[in-house]
């Protein structure tokens, strides 16, 4: 650990609190009150207590937002080469790397997660700069053949202002995933933070201003979703939507952009699938497994929250995986346990209740159950890495994505019955597979029905690959060159050139 990032997390463990936090919105270039004045307190959920406080936004806060996006789009921004956005989102790439330790920090303080985990966040966030930097002068249309009388070109122009509500599990990595393609693009956005954890949207909006973004291009109201969420998704100046979140959410998205006809990309849960072969590398499946699930105390909308394993290897394989489990340590995010604490009491609350009903439905505990306590943990907000064995595969437990560190078992004997339990939910994000059959692998990443297949390692892949989901966890594909496409729309131009 380096010494600046030692003396900050000492710092922030003895004291509760990080110095020096931004207070407002980021509105036109500068922080402000929210015209309410209003306030609210974010959490530390390693401690439970409120560390922080920051705006509560409101429909007014979200009129200036979106007013000052739009005035950016016909100022400098519009006029400013694509090569020279390219410069400023390269530049705000390296002030989040010369940034990195404080901003983890604040990640790791405000959502609970591990600071590694939130130092790895923040090196991708810096990446995603780093590879839309590099799109902003390759957004070329194509010439069709017209004959020799016409001519026909399409250009790629911005949607206009974006609008960008981010989730508390990932908040930098989300922003940065959405706004990076954004601006490439040539787009202006206003971002509305989860309420959980609104600091690391706001100092990633101060950076770019620091890059030497124009005032007015990206804009940060902090709040809750109903006070600032929902104004800004129904606000007739938005051009375009990206969400990430729950599904309920996602659909009072849709309908709330309906009357605009907004467009939206919407990125909900999951209830992934990690299929184990018999014939795979037992211990890469076992770490594959631990990191699909217990990264983020398994809040993670593409977390691999189903084993589902070939029966001859399933003993075998849950004797030590539940080992692994049981030696993960519990801690306050910022001190690298084995797995943090989850985000809220809230969420703590949902998963205690989901695994106790489907205890109650004749399930069986493989690892932990229940919520952790103990001195060390005080009053963090900690749920016991779960392995649960439900009664069927129908049980809620197996078909509800429960956001925290459960992991559902279900066995197969085929690869045919492998196929219908992956695809044997309503969600379509994410599935793993574990063999040395190529083949296999193949047939399976052909047939299951999710935006992304992991083949052999959980987690592959980076901000090149597209990301997205089907039926219920979405439509829309962020990252990767598709990524820049929802911000982007085709103008066709076709001329009669003959005399
Ligand atoms: P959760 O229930 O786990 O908090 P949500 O999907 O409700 O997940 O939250 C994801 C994001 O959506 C957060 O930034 C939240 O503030 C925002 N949000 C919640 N409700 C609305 C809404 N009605 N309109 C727009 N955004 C909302
Ligand atoms: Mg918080």
């Amino acid at each position: 650990m380096s010494a600046s990032l030692d003396t900050l997390v000492k710092e922030a463990l003895a004291t509760g609190r990080i110095a020096g936090l931004p207070e407002g919105h980021f509105i036109d270039g500068r922080f402000r009150p929210s015209q309410s004045g209003a306030r609210m307190e974010s959490f530390d959920p390693g401690r439970g207590t409120a560390f922080a406080s920051f705006a509560a936004g409101a429909a007014a806060d979200i009129d200036a937002a979106v007013e000052a996006g739009r005035r950016a789009l016909t100022g400098r921004w519009r006029d400013m080469k694509p090569a020279e956005r390219g410069r400023i989102l390269q530049r705000a790439a390296a002030l989040i790397g010369e940034n990195a330790d404080r901003l983890a920090v604040v990640e790791s303080l405000d959502s609970g997660k591990k600071l590694a985990e939130a130092q790895g966040d923040v090196r991708g966030a810096a990446r995603a700069f780093e590879y839309y930097a590099g799109a902003c002068d390759k957004l070329q249309g194509d010439s069709m053949p017209l004959g020799r009388d016409h001519f026909g070109m399409t250009v790629h122009e911005p949607v206009g202002v974006t609008a960008h509500i981010i989730p508390w599990n990932y908040p930098i990595s989300t922003a940065a995933r959405g706004l990076a393609p954004a601006l490439a693009a040539g787009c202006a956005v206003v971002a509305k933070p989860a309420e959980q954890t609104p600091l690391s949207a706001l100092l990633l909006a101060d950076l770019l201003r620091e890059a030497g973004l124009p005032d007015g291009v990206c804009n940060v109201v902090t709040g809750t979703g109903r006070e600032a969420g929902a104004p800004l998704v129904a606000h007739a100046g938005i051009d375009q939507i990206t969400f990430t979140g729950s599904v309920a959410t996602g659909i009072g998205v849709m309908q709330a952009a309906a009357p605009n006809v907004t467009q939206l990309v919407l990125e909900l849960g999951g209830k992934s699938p990690v299929i184990v072969f018999a014939d795979c590398q037992v211990e890469a499946a076992l770490d594959g497994v631990m990191e699909a699930i217990y990264e983020n105390a398994g809040q993670i909308c593409s977390a691999g929250s189903r084993l589902v394993i070939e029966e001859s290897l399933k003993e075998h394989f849950l004797a030590h995986l539940a080992e692994r489990v049981n030696g993960l340590s519990l801690g306050h995010g910022l001190t690298n346990p084995g797995m943090g604490p989850v985000n809220s009491a809230a969420q703590l609350a949902k998963i205690e209740g989901m695994v106790a009903a489907a205890g109650a439905r004749g399930a069986r505990l493989h690892a932990g159950g229940a919520r952790a306590e103990g001195a060390e943990l005080g009053q963090g907000w900690f749920y016991q890495p779960t392995i649960i064995e439900p009664s069927a595969s129908s049980d809620a437990i197996v078909q509800e994505e429960v956001f925290g560190p459960v992991l559902t078992v279900q066995s197969f004997a085929s690869e045919e019955e492998a196929l219908a339990l992956a695809n044997g939910t309503s969600y379509g994000l994410v599935a793993g597979i574990y063999t040395a059959d190529f083949g296999r692998a193949h047939r399976l990443a052909r047939d299951i029905d999710a935006g992304q297949i992991y083949i052999n390692e959980y987690f592959a892949g980076g901000v090149e690959m597209p990301f997205g989901g089907n039926r219920l966890s979405g439509y829309g594909r962020e990252k990767g060159l598709d990524g820049v496409k929802n911000y982007t729309r085709v103008k066709s131009i076709a001329a009669r050139i003959s005399r």
